[in-house]
C-alpha cells in the first residue's frame, strides 16, 4: 500500500504517539477515580510538589534518564509508568502494522487507525482504574459502546479484524445490526455468567462494569469477537487467579477480588491480532 520510507516514517510516529498517549493516560488513571482535574495542575512530584519540567516529561526518555527518580528530591518514581508508556506505544504501532497490511483507501485506513487507537486507548485507561479501584469508568464501557455502534453505522464494521467467514455478508449488508447484535451477545453472555456465579457463590462474581465493557467489545467487533474474548478473558483470568492463590496460599475467596477487566482486554487485544487466524484454525478443526 505505501513504501518503504513512508512505512517506517507511520511506525516511528505510531510508537511515539502511543508513548505520548499513554503518558497522559497514566496522569487520567491516577486523577479521574480522585476527581481531579487532568489537565491542572500540571504534573508534579507526588511527594516534594516540584513541578516536573516539559524536559523531563517525555514519554519513556525521561523516565530512563532521570533513572526511575524524581529530578529534585530522588523519590522513586513507579516502573509501572515506564510500563504502561512502552506498552502504549507498542499497542500503537501492532495496530498501525494489522491495519496497513490490508488493501483499503487511504482515508479509511486512516478513520479505522483512528478509532482503533482510541479503543486501544479507553482499554489501557480502563484496566489500570480496575486494577486500582476495582471499577470501570463509563467513559470507557459506556464510551466504547458508542463508539461502536457509530462506527459501524457509517462504516461496516472493523472488516480488518475479522471474524468467521459467515459474518461478512451479515457485516456487509447490516452494519449497524452487527455492531448491535455483538453489543447483545457480549453484553448478554456475560451478564448471565454474573448472574450465575452471584447465585452460586452467593456474592458478586463480578462488577456491572465488567458487562458493559463486554458490550463494548461486541458493538465494535461483532458477535464471534464477543464470544472469543469472553472464553479467552476467563481462560487467562483463571490461570492467573489459581496462579495466585496456589503462590499465595491464600483462600480461593481472594479469588473475586481480582479485577476482571484487564483480562477482557487482553482477550480483546488477542482478538484483535490473531483471532480470526484462531478461529480460522478451530473450524478447520471442526471440519474434516
Ligand atoms: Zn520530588
Amino acid at each position: 500500500m505505501i513504501d518503504g520510507g513512508y512505512y517506517l516514517i507511520g511506525c516511528v510516529f505510531s510508537f511515539m504517539l502511543g508513548s505520548v498517549i499513554s503518558s497522559f493516560l497514566n496522569v487520567v488513571a491516577w486523577r479521574v477515580p480522585r476527581g481531579e482535574s487532568v489537565v491542572s495542575p500540571p504534573s508534579h512530584c507526588p511527594k516534594c510538589s516540584s513541578p516536573i519540567k516539559w524536559y523531563q516529561n517525555i514519554p519513556i526518555i525521561s523516565y530512563l534518564a532521570l533513572r526511575g527518580k524524581c529530578a529534585n528530591c530522588k523519590e522513586r518514581i513507579s516502573p509501572r509508568y515506564l510500563t504502561v508508556e512502552i506498552v502504549g506505544a507498542l499497542l500503537f504501532l501492532a495496530v498501525f502494522i494489522r491495519l496497513i497490511s490490508s488493501e483499503m483507501p487511504l482515508a479509511t485506513f486512516v478513520i479505522y487507525l483512528i478509532v482503533m487507537w482510541i479503543w486501544v486507548s479507553l482499554m489501557i485507561v480502563g484496566s489500570l482504574i480496575d486494577f486500582d479501584h476495582k471499577l470501570l469508568p463509563d467513559f470507557v464501557t459506556v464510551g466504547g459502546m458508542v463508539l461502536g455502534v457509530v462506527f459501524s453505522a457509517i462504516f461496516t464494521v472493523m472488516n480488518f479484524f475479522p471474524g468467521a467467514p459467515n459474518e461478512e455478508l451479515f457485516r456487509k449488508f447490516f452494519p449497524s445490526l452487527f455492531s448491535i447484535s455483538g453489543l447483545c451477545v457480549g453484553f448478554g453472555l456475560l451478564g448471565l455468567v454474573r448472574l450465575l456465579g452471584s447465585m452460586a457463590f452467593k456474592r458478586e462474581a463480578m462488577g456491572m462494569g465488567d458487562v458493559f465493557l463486554m458490550g463494548a467489545v461486541g458493538a465494535i467487533f461483532g458477535p464471534v469477537a464477543a464470544i472469543f474474548t469472553i472464553v479467552a478473558s476467563s481462560l487467562f483470568g483463571s490461570i492467573v487467579g489459581v496462579a495466585l492463590v496456589a503462590l499465595s496460599k491464600t483462600k480461593f475467596g481472594r479469588y473475586f477480588e481480582i479485577p476482571y477487566g484487564p483480562f477482557i482486554c487482553l482477550g480483546c487485544l488477542v482478538w484483535m491480532f490473531a483471532g480470526n487466524e484462531i478461529v480460522q484454525m478451530y473450524l478447520k478443526l471442526l471440519t474434516p
